[in-house]
């Protein structure tokens, strides 16, 4: 854990971007729509797949954003572009460095609003944190991103620019699929439920496993649900990443104030959803987040109904040990309560890694994301009312 006193380090910057005109943004196109539009802007449709294939490079594999610098496409396809299309990235408000390296991104997206995106550094890896919504509609109670209001859903342009940004920020271009990265690993765990928000989610995602791009296998992708049960076997079939469930309690009761939408969806046909996952196996499990809150969801006996409830699901239960944030109505587990619940997690045959919190001094951590601006604000009646506290 790092030291809540210790310096920030503050870096505030601005990357100048493309201007943001009406032209429609070539960031966020799947290939099939990128070929269509460069047909319909004039583009002979014997051309076109290879076309598709230039740009693509460039944005995605080069991190080239401006149409002069594209340098082996015709000079007069380059002005076709110019007049037809835009190639735009959210804005970078701030970027605030932690004590222990994790990076957090405030960005603005059109509209003015404000998304932020974690850049977390391991020994072994390098995770980005993304988010998927302006706010989120779910009310959980113990997650900051629950106070805020939804604004709107991101599109897959500011889902992927998070990514491009990303590995602008880190100077890592042009690295192919086998090469080592300093961004290795994308969890949708920022701001929002992305399976409410699954189309834009599912065509970033393919644009970040595309293997002429930013190359990031399928394996590397962990979307985090807090439980659209509808959804859950569409994210395996359509996107094949790896699922990680918000599970947080082990009766109803108790979920239902945690995570409210367990009143539409409970525990047991979360449950089934996750047995029906695509390709569940040993070595690709599932992960269930278990945030750790003290006195609530804690004790011996929920360890013991949780290895219960999932028995049979290849698994692996990620402890996360509460995030405060200002105003929040729970605790921290103490460190020793933690270990009991994971020792006897563990006796049950699940790997129960207890997640470090990273980035605490600038406001990184799970569930601490919100953005700066806080017009959209949820009244703090309305969920203790949707969480039936
Ligand atoms: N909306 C999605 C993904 C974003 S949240 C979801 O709910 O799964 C990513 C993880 O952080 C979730 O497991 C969430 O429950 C957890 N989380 C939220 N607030 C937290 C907090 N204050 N402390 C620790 N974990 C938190
Ligand atoms: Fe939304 Fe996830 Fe936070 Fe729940 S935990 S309010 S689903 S972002």
């Amino acid at each position: 854990m790092t030291d809540a006193t210790a310096p920030i380090t503050q870096d505030l910057m601005t990357i100048k971007r493309a201007p943001i005109v009406g032209l429609p943004n070539l960031v966020g196109m799947t290939r099939p729509q990128l070929r269509e539009a460069l047909i319909g802007a004039g583009t002979p449709e014997k051309q076109a797949k290879m076309r598709v294939g230039q740009v693509w490079s460039w944005i995605y594999n080069k991190g080239v954003y401006d149409f002069e610098s594209m340098t082996n496409l015709a000079k007069p396809f380059r002005a076709m572009l110019a007049e037809n299309f835009r190639v735009t990235l959210p804005e970078i408000v701030t970027k605030q460095v932690s004590t222990d390296g994790t990076r957090k991104y405030l960005l603005r997206i059109e509209g003015g609003h404000e998304v932020e995106a974690v850049y977390i550094p391991e020994k072994d890896r390098g995770t980005l944190c993304i988010s998927s919504q302006v706010g989120c509609t779910l009310t959980c109670s113990f997650c900051h991103t629950g106070t805020q209001k939804l604004v709107r859903n991101l599109t897959p342009a500011e889902i992927i620019g998070q990514v491009l940004l990303c590995r602008d920020d880190l100077g890592e271009w042009e690295k192919g699929p086998d090469d080592k990265r300093l961004l290795s690993n994308i969890v949708l765990m920022g701001m929002g439920e992305p399976l409410y928000n699954f189309d834009a989610v599912r065509d970033a995602m393919k644009i970040a496993m595309d293997p002429e791009g930013v190359a990031l296998s399928r394996r590397r992708i962990t979307l985090s649900t807090s439980g659209v049960v509808p959804e859950i076997i569409r994210t395996g079939d359509e996107i094949g990443c790896m699922l990680a469930i918000s599970f947080h309690a082990t009766t109803n009761d108790v979920r239902d104030k945690l995570v409210p939408i367990n009143k539409r969806w409970n525990i047991d046909a979360l449950l089934q959803a996750c047995r029906d996952y695509p390709r569940l196996s040993n070595s690709e499990r599932i992960t269930f987040e278990y945030v750790m809150l003290r006195g609530i969801n804690d004790s011996d006996e929920d360890a013991h109904r949780l290895v219960k409830l999932i028995d049979g699901i290849p698994a692996k239960i990620n402890l996360i040990p509460f995030n405060p944030w200002p105003g929040a109505p729970y605790e921290r587990s103490t460190r020793k309560r933690i270990e009991a619940f994971g020792d006897i997690v563990n006796a049950a045959g699940y790997a129960s890694p207890v997640r470090r919190p990273r980035g605490e001094d600038i406001m990184a951590a799970c569930g601490q994301l919100k953005s700066a601006t806080e017009r959209e604000r949820k009244s703090r009646k309305q969920i203790a009312e949707e969480a039936g506290l």
